[in-house]
């Protein structure tokens, strides 16, 4: 990365940690065994790669590492999660999902294609500060819901759902709960017993691993989940997703995922004093800045500022040193108003002027103080109609 940079655009992506990469490097070359080849030495050596890695993502979360499924991503998780469970034969009749507004795209799109296939699907409101009413979602459980999908942290705005309670009440009626974990996992604490959760997707590349490698936890018992697989092969991964793993990035997550454990409190406590300290500082120092969504149940790490009057896009270019977002990484290639600060009821000035910043284990408090000078000078100029330095 240019040395210039300040890079704060962690919920699109992270850089791999170096001690990430250092485990990595022997599965590219020494030990380049198909993790199925079970015959010779080779093999078996990657498969013990991948077999300790799932044991580091499944003791995050408290699972049994036989309930890991690798995937190629969170997105695929989600696919697998919805469309693998709505199209299992064991839950034939059951034709009710129920899901958010604000969730991923790769939640929304999957459970889009399912009512195209006839199934019916429900999309909860949130309230101004991006949460969910709990009472509204109990309201919307029927008898044929199958599944309820609630994602833990939100992408663009941080904000952390009440896991806990979501999977009590899908307990209490016997409804599956997934949750796409991608942003907490590994920086929130998350434990799939406890918080009632049968499905769980996550991904490396958000976590200081490599991109194209996630997971999808599978309860295997009470209640033990079934899929219909979205990809038939040889069978790997118990038959829930066919295709060779990819060994360097399977162990790559593994070591990721055993420092974010290590490292999550005091890297949440860190990350949220820099946070509130760019905050403060922006709004001490510029007039109608307001923050996006719940202030105090939300990632440490992220904050979604708008600075109303002035379009997100013109600021960005005012201040290219500073890496952030205008929206969704996934979904900025389209020009739409964010459909999350939408569904928070936030009005379209407000919208136009929302930027997210996102920070991570290598960001400086140096960083920040010179983010937010930046940031500040860029709002002025633009608020003062300055021509855009393009
Ligand atoms: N869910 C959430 C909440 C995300 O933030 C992302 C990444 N933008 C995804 C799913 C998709 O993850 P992946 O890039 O691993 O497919």
């Amino acid at each position: 990365m240019t040395a210039e940079l300040i890079y704060l655009d962690h919920n699109a992506t992270t850089p791999v940690d170096p001690r990430v990469f250092e485990a990595m490097r022997p599965y590219f070359l020494e030990e380049f065994g198909n993790a199925a080849s079970h015959q010779h030495a080779a093999g078996k050596r990657a498969s013990e790669g991948v077999e300790d890695a799932r044991l580091k993502i499944a003791s995050l979360i408290g699972a049994d590492p036989r309930e890991i499924v690798w995937t190629s991503g969170a997105t695929e998780a989600n696919n697998l999660a919805l469309k693998g469970v709505a199209n299992a034969r064991a839950y034939a009749g059951k034709q009710h999902i129920v899901t958010v507004k604000t969730e991923h795209k790769a939640v929304l799109d999957p459970c889009t294609a399912l009512e195209e296939m006839g199934f019916e699907v429900t999309r909860l409101p949130v309230d101004a500060d991006g949460m969910l009413n709990l009472e509204q979602l109990g309201d919307a459980l029927r008898d044929d819901t199958l599944l309820v999908s609630v994602m833990h942290a939100n992408n663009e705005i941080g904000v952390l759902h009440p896991i806990a309670e979501i999977g009590r009440l899908c307990k209490a009626r016997g409804v599956l709960f997934h949750t796409d974990a991608t942003q907490s996992f590994g920086k929130e604490p998350l434990d799939v017993q406890a918080m009632g959760i049968d499905l769980l997707s996550c991904s490396a590349h958000k976590l200081y691993g490599p991109k194209g490698v996630g997971a999808l936890f599978v309860r295997r018992r009470g209640p033990r989940v079934r899929l219909k697989p979205l990809i038939d092969g040889g069978g790997h991964e118990r038959g829930a997703r066919s295709g060779t793993l990819n060994v360097p990035g399977i162990v790559g997550f593994g070591a990721a995922a055993e420092i974010a454990g290590q490292a999550m409190t005091t890297e949440r406590a860190r990350l949220s004093g820099l946070r509130d300290l760019l905050e403060s500082t922006l709004l001490e120092r510029l007039d109608d800045v307001l923050v996006n969504g719940h202030t105090q149940s939300r990632l440490a790490n992220t904050t979604n500022l708008s600075f109303v009057g002035v379009k997100a896009e013109a600021l960005m270019r005012r201040m290219p040193e500073v890496a952030t977002s205008t929206s969704s990484a996934c979904t900025s290639a389209s020009l739409q108003p964010s459909y999350v600060l939408t569904a928070l009821g936030a009005d379209p000035q407000r919208i136009d002027g929302s930027l997210r910043f996102s920070l991570g284990r290598f960001t400086t408090e140096g960083e920040i103080e010179r983010a937010a000078e930046l940031i500040a000078a860029a709002v002025t100029a633009e608020r003062s109609g300055a021509k855009s330095a393009k």
